[in-house]
């Protein structure tokens, strides 16, 4: 299982693509502020990156979908996916030739019932699938 929250990551990149999930990765799911530790290293990010905030909420096209992904120009750069769910952010990276980084989820405890059952499946198939 990953160890590492996002804002403790090692992030020796520049000029890479970058798909960035929100809820569970930046701030616990339902929760409306980030910690000002992930608001920084966002902007550290963002200074010699191109990030993309992609959340499945709201969102008729969802992760892991490569429609995600539409609108955004890939060729020939190094693109990273960021997220916490294994069924939706690592397959989404899997679609569209990314390189998948699954950080520690961010938690509450508040998430509605189908909010901890979903963490509860992706985590099960994880640990099956994903080594
Ligand atoms: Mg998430």
């Amino acid at each position: 299982m990953p160890n590492k929250f996002f804002e403790e990551l090692d992030m020796p990149w520049s000029g890479v693509v970058i798909f960035l999930d929100i809820d569970g990765t930046l701030r616990p799911d339902g929760d409306q502020e980030m910690d000002q530790e992930v608001l920084n290293k966002l902007a550290e990010l963002k200074a010699k990156n191109e990030v993309h905030l992609i959340s499945n909420k709201g969102n008729n096209i969802k992760k892991p979908s490569r429609e995600a992904a539409k609108g955004v120009d890939m060729a020939g750069k190094k693109v990273i996916v960021i997220g916490d769910k294994f069924l939706t952010d690592g397959l989404f990276a899997k679609n569209i030739g990314a390189e998948f980084i699954k950080i520690k989820r961010k938690v509450s405890g508040k998430e509605p019932l189908f909010v901890k059952f979903t963490y509860l499946v992706d985590d099960f198939i994880s640990v099956i699938l994903w080594k």
